[in-house]
């Protein structure tokens, strides 16, 4: 039946309230899933471009839910962010980088682990200390951890965030601006950021060939990294011909399925010692 009320959170609170106890019931769960080993890491290599070298691997999460199937971070890292329990999730997803970090120093494959920061994370006055706990007790250099952000972890709060940057970057761990192009970037705000690399997000990239306006903004993007001494790293690359107009516009460094698709993060090591360098 329906009622035509002139309280409309009264015909609609049912439905509210469902959708709530939905997600109360998803982050209830998310708390568990790491015990439960539900969650998985997989990871995407980041080459260079000019000789296809492995540079980099970026750790991505997903959650193997033993009833909603396979959740992507987008359905379930926005709301955990949200409702504040991202922090014991990245440190989890920090411990296991970190752990293949020390991992591919014992087999001597040199290369460099991202990890995603959530922009609460910033905000966690623990999150400092436990990168170096981390660092120290797997005796990993910090210069081949990469942390990245987003342009919106410095809008809530961007005096304790900076500081929380300025924290990380004096361990010597390495700081990326992620999804460049896309927020509220300031480029007066850019040269204080203490980053090294900057992310061009995947949107611009992915038909970079074929679309004029994209490949303005990327170009663009390119030349002010490259003013600043950033490194710029392109996502998405999905095409020959991008490659070849990144490469043409002086950007370096990249990943995107024209390489690899994210795969199991266990198989990392072994896959580096057939394909990378
Ligand atoms: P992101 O950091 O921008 O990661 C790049 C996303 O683009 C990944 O999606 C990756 O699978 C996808 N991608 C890479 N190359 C290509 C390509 O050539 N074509 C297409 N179509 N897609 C490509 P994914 O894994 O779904 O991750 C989505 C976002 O979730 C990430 O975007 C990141 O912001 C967030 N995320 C993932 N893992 C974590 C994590 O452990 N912690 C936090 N805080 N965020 C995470
Ligand atoms: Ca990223
Ligand atoms: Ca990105
Ligand atoms: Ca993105």
């Amino acid at each position: 039946h329906r009622q035509f009320g002139h309280s409309h959170s009264l015909v609609y609170q049912p439905e509210l309230t469902q959708y709530d106890q939905d997600k109360l019931s998803l982050m209830a769960e998310l708390q568990q899933a790491i015990d439960a080993q539900q969650l998985k890491l997989h990871i995407q290599p980041q080459l260079s471009l000019t000789d296809h070298k492995v540079l980099a691997g970026e750790v991505l999460i997903r959650w193997h839910h033993p009833r909603r199937g396979l959740l992507g971070p987008d359905q379930f890292l926005p709301l955990a962010e949200q409702m504040g329990v991202i922090y014991p999730l990245t440190r989890w997803v920090l411990e296991r980088a970190v752990q293949l970090l020390a991992q591919l120093q014992q087999q001597q494959l040199h290369c460099q682990i991202a990890v995603n920061l959530s922009s609460k994370d910033l905000l966690q006055d623990e999150l400092v200390d436990t990168v170096e706990l981390l660092l120290k007790k797997y005796q990993v250099p910090a210069s081949l951890l990469i942390l990245e952000l987003k342009e919106s972890a410095l809008v809530a709060e961007p005096e304790l965030a900076l500081r929380t940057l300025h924290h990380l970057s004096q361990l010597g761990i390495e700081l990326a601006l992620d999804d460049f192009g896309t927020g509220f970037s300031s480029l007066a705000y850019l040269r204080e950021l203490p980053i090294q690399q900057v992310k061009v997000d995947c949107s611009f990239v992915f038909d970079l060939h074929r679309s004029d306006t994209h490949s303005a903004i990327t170009g663009a993007i390119i030349d002010i990294a490259k003013n600043l001494q950033f490194t710029v790293v392109a996502e998405g690359i999905e095409q020959q011909e991008v490659e070849q107009k990144l490469l043409a516009m002086g950007c370096s460094r990249g990943q995107g399925y024209l390489y690899a698709k994210p795969f199991a993060l266990d198989t990392f090591v072994p896959w580096m010692q057939q394909w990378g360098y």
